[in-house]
């Protein structure tokens, strides 16, 4: 492409509301044969609400709520939001932690008084030294295998309760994966931290077949995701909202974030913001970069 073809694509990007940061970025939309969605936030809305809550160990639904809105208070994460909406008197739990320890792609863990309140997944239970009842991994497994996102709380080492919630998929999601497929992509996958049967539930419905979900995953494992496809040679979009998915965002040939309200993370890392538009401008966003290394006058 010709520095002014690439100049003009840059404008005729951000009078659609989408912020390219570098030529290089349009130069490279012509190579992509690969692209590669975060679930939560990306290809679902990202806005959490809990549905259900199951309480253990003699604890009432809004005792668990509430001792997981103590913890989630200094969390920005979607399901942090959607527990402190769900608990009594949202809005007082701040005060109420100390020595609050975010764990990315995990959970969180955080201390009351003299109580050590942990709230995720599985794997941060593990971590954290915390065994996971039978009754528990039930709960979770019926929650997952309805769609639902199942959380544990758990304080001193004792699983109190597990949280369910429900996420939705962007109502432009299908028609943008169908999109890229007749334009040429050849493969398309989804990576998530989520529980691998929401996971694949959700990929079901955009479109995403289940041999391309990767469930269960650290930030770290999401970049080190696209590095392998990059060593196999392919070259990787990949499309993300900032939430623990800012190290794949970096490390992708084109990374592209949904802007949203308070993304000072997706900004930093990704090379191009759809500001406006959102995921649906992805597949327009491509087609400009590839017209603008077609020009050569
Ligand atoms: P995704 O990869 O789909 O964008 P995340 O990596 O943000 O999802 O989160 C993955 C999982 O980690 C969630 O499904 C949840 O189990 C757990 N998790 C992340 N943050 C929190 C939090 N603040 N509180 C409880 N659980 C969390
Ligand atoms: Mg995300």
């Amino acid at each position: 492409a010709t520095p002014s073809a690439v100049l003009a694509a840059i404008g005729a990007g951000a009078r659609r509301g989408v912020l390219i940061r570098g030529g290089e970025y349009l130069e490279a939309c012509s190579k992509i044969d690969t692209v590669v969605f975060d679930k939560t936030g990306t290809l679902t809305l990202g806005d959490l609400h809990v549905t259900k809550v199951v309480p253990f160990c003699g604890r009432t639904v809004e005792g668990v709520l509430r001792v997981a809105a103590v913890a989630e208070a200094g969390s920005e994460h979607p399901v942090a939001r959607a527990i402190l909406d769900a608990a009594p008197e949202p809005g007082s739990h701040a005060a109420d932690a100390t020595e609050m320890h975010l764990h990315p792609g995990g959970g969180i863990e955080a201390r009351s008084g003299e109580a050590r309140i942990v709230v995720g997944s599985a794997r941060l239970l593990a971590l954290t030294g915390i065994p996971l009842p039978e009754e528990a991994r039930a709960v979770r497994d019926t929650l997952a295998a309805s769609g639902v996102t199942p959380v544990f709380v758990a304080v001193d080492e004792e699983v109190v309760g597990v949280i369910g919630l429900q996420d939705r998929l962007r109502p432009e999601s299908v028609e943008v994966i169908e999109r890229l497929r007749r334009e040429g992509i050849e493969t398309i996958a989804m990576l998530t931290g989520d529980h691998e049967v929401v996971a694949r539930r959700v990929a079901a419905e955009a479109g995403i077949p289940e041999d391309a979900v990767y469930a269960g995953l650290l930030p770290g494992q999401k970049q080190e995701y696209v590095e392998t496809l990059q060593t196999g040679g392919r070259t990787v979009c990949f499309v993300g909202d900032g939430t623990n998915d800012g190290p794949a965002l970096a490390r992708a040939d084109i990374g592209v974030s949904i802007g949203s309200r308070e993304d000072t993370v997706a900004l930093e890392t990704s090379h191009v913001v759809l500001m406006r538009g959102g995921l649906a401008e992805l597949p327009d966003f491509l087609r400009l970069g590839k017209r603008a290394a077609r020009t050569i006058t």
